[in-house]
């Protein structure tokens, strides 16, 4: 059955129902508690507007960091209420209960009023969270009267507050979701072609899953980041101290074949820039990709690389991007990845950034704007693209 078929918000009779939301609130925050980045918060205001302006209440809840089933203080969820307050315009009754589902959250849900927004605290002070025991799940389903899942981040875990939840209450997907799932899903089962795909990043075994699948669906496979470097190895040319999985070398050589069985036209840099150190201010030049010298590192694709990429991105009519091209983090070594995000930029097909580093990468470079879509799931846009079925989608109600 298609993620396409489940049910939305939409198809749920919310009036006069408190809906228990689950949201993936999980920011960045400085050592001070600020936050700072609230993209994923803004996500989920669509749904939130839409549950108010059709006479619902809404506990909201989510996890923020790892604080391994215990009360920490620093992983509270207050600062998150109080944005949300202010980005709503609406007060949000904040349920500080350590046990999450304690005398606070149960009076609140108990007197929440129409129109009115509580917040549980982080879901993961509860150790049964992230096992997905009953208990908690029933507990959460206790306080209201549907689940919304809403929280795209989370959409591949199975957890008590993303899929347990659901056995107990009737459950549908909020508009992030939706929207997440409608422009990736259509772009992995239906995509308008010619379809590129470009991964890089730091390892090849964290994609593997992704380039089998997408190798049956995408005409043009690009690859680049650290992961180049062990296709590059396989073929047997020098690599120098560039990052290697050499484990992975005969997979690489498989993954080539494969793409050349297929009729995949598969791109790995023809340039690089090399680093005689790992850090900001070494000394580095660009070399052809098959004259690496021993003792450098390579840190990002070259000028010619990105040549070869420019017709490709511009003339397709869907890209999806997962990793940076080279070490972005140090200025010297991110010019691989910025010249990407602004071919992106450019192209007039569907764009999606598959979260994770290259939604970073997007928005630090001053691209967001320009994108149709920047997932706000790293984790769960990769388990799309290898085409696995997320869990936190998969449990809802059919329509
Ligand atoms: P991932 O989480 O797999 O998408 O990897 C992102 C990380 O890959 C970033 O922190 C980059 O700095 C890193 N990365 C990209 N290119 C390279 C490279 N050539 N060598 C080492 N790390 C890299």
């Amino acid at each position: 059955m298609s993620i396409l078929n489940k049910k939305t918000v939409r198809d749920v009779d919310v009036s006069g129902k408190k809906i228990i939301m689950r949201c993936d609130f999980n920011v960045p925050m400085d050592k001070e508690g600020n936050i700072t980045d609230d993209l994923r918060i803004k996500g989920a205001l669509p749904t939130i507007n839409y549950l108010l302006e059709n006479g619902a209440s809404i506990i909201l809840m989510s996890h923020l960091g790892r604080p391994k089933g215990e009360a920490k203080p620093e992983f509270s969820l207050a600062p998150i209420a109080k944005r949300i307050a202010e980005l709503v315009g609406k007060e949000v009754f904040f349920a500080d209960d350590s046990d999450v589902v304690g005398e606070n959250a149960k009076q609140m849900a108990a007197n929440l009023n129409f129109g009115e927004i509580m917040m549980l605290q982080n879901v993961r002070y509860r150790k049964e969270e992230t096992k997905n025991i009953e208990n908690f799940s029933k507990e959460l389903a206790s306080l209201g009267d549907v689940f919304i899942n809403d929280a795209f981040g989370t959409a591949h875990r199975a957890h008590c507050s993303t899929t347990g939840i659901a056995n107990y209450l009737p459950s549908a997907m909020g508009l992030l979701i939706e929207k997440e799932i409608t422009i990736m899903g259509t772009a992995v089962e239906k995509p308008e072609q010619p379809f590129v795909a470009i991964l890089g990043g730091a390892k090849v075994s964290d994609k593997i899953g992704v380039i089998k699948n997408l190798l049956d669906k995408v005409q043009v496979l690009i690859i680049g980041g650290g992961m180049a470097y062990t296709f590059i190895k396989a073929q047997g040319y020098e690599i120098g101290n560039s990052l290697l999985e050499e484990e992975k070398m005969d997979l690489a050589l498989e993954l080539i074949r494969t793409a050349r069985e297929k009729g995949v036209h598969l791109i790995l840099p023809v340039d690089t820039v090399i680093a005689d150190e790992f850090k900001e201010g070494a000394n580095y030049k660009t070399v052809d990709i098959k004259k690496m010298p021993k003792g450098w590192i390579g840190v990002d694709i070259g000028e010619e690389t990105v040549k070869l990429f420019e017709d490709i991105i511009l003339s397709a009519k869907t890209v999806i991007w997962n990793g940076p091209m080279g070490v972005f983090e140090i200025p010297a070594f991110a010019e691989g990845t910025r010249k990407v995000a602004h071919l992106l930029s450019l192209c007039d097909g569907t764009t999606i950034i598959g979260g994770g580093d290259s939604a970073a990468a997007v928005e630090q470079l001053g691209y967001a704007e320009k994108m149709t879509h920047i997932s706000t799931g790293g984790g769960a846009s990769l388990e799309l693209f290898e085409g696995k079925i997320l869990p936190g989608i998969d449990i809802l109600e059919s329509k």
